[in-house]
């Protein structure tokens, strides 16, 4: 039988096969990783712990007197605050950066796999939330074959809905005049999924990989918010893996 190796420092790790590795007839590909290595690669965050942004919970440097990080003011100027709220749930760590890339672009999809446990633990506490995500632009979709947050939803068996279409008439955007350009700036319209899912469920919780300046994810909840289906009773908060 092969030996398994760390998918991080390829060590070597003590035989632990499954039944199912072992009766199913198809090639070993469940990833491993060992112990240090996952404490280099996943540091789940606390969202009550340290000083941090009061909309999108990054930690602030210590002793300073903000409330909001830079992106969040810039954001305040243009949004009310509720449009901002925003959880995550791991650390950026370097290996955490490693492990998306080869994730998400370099089509490891199997590797997916390493977040299911920690994934299903950390979504416990938004259980009373019902899950929406972004849909794939359509070239990624066709790079890829998979979409990358909704493959880790399905390991974690945590149902989800795509409520929006991507808008674009797939002309480069070179040749579109600015008129054209900025409407643009909102590429997600709401389906018809996306409304039937506004009128069954008041919690929603947007679910996305990273979240870097929140600049796509305010277009799409802006796409919701704006729409006669949302109403006061809705309440709408975003979660990612991570804050960049
Ligand atoms: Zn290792
Ligand atoms: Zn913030």
């Amino acid at each position: 039988m092969n030996d398994t190796f760390c998918e991080f420092c390829q060590g070597k790790l003590p035989k632990k096969l499954a039944l199912e590795d072992i009766f199913a007839w198809r090639p070993l590909n469940t990833p491993y990783i060992c112990s240090d290595c996952f404490e280099a690669w996943l540091q789940i965050q606390d969202m009550d712990q340290s000083h941090r942004c009061k909309a999108c919970h990054r930690i602030l440097k210590s002793g300073g007197e903000a409330d909001y990080c830079q992106d969040c003011l810039r954001w305040l100027d243009t949004y009310p605050s509720y449009y901002l709220r925003h959880h995550y749930l791991f650390a950026y760590t370097d290996m955490f950066r490693d492990w998306l890339f080869r994730y998400k672009y370099h089509g490891d999809i199997y590797l997916g796999q390493l977040l299911k446990g920690p994934l299903e633990h950390a979504l416990k506490v938004y259980r009373s939330y019902s899950f929406i995500i972004l849909p794939s632009s359509p070239t990624s979709l066709s790079q890829r074959n998979f979409h990358p947050v909704g493959h880790l939803l399905d390991l974690v068996k945590q149902p989800y809905c795509i409520p929006f279409d991507y808008q674009g008439d797939g002309r480069k955007q070179a040749r579109k005049s600015r008129q054209e350009r900025l409407k643009l700036s909102q590429p997600f319209v709401l389906n018809q999924s996306g409304i039937d899912f506004i009128k069954a469920h008041e919690k929603i919780i947007f679910f996305d990989d990273v979240y870097t300046t929140g600049t796509t994810l305010l277009s799409a909840k802006r796409a919701m918010i704006e729409t006669p289906y949302f109403t006061d009773k809705h309440e709408l908060i975003s979660l990612s893996l991570v804050r960049e």
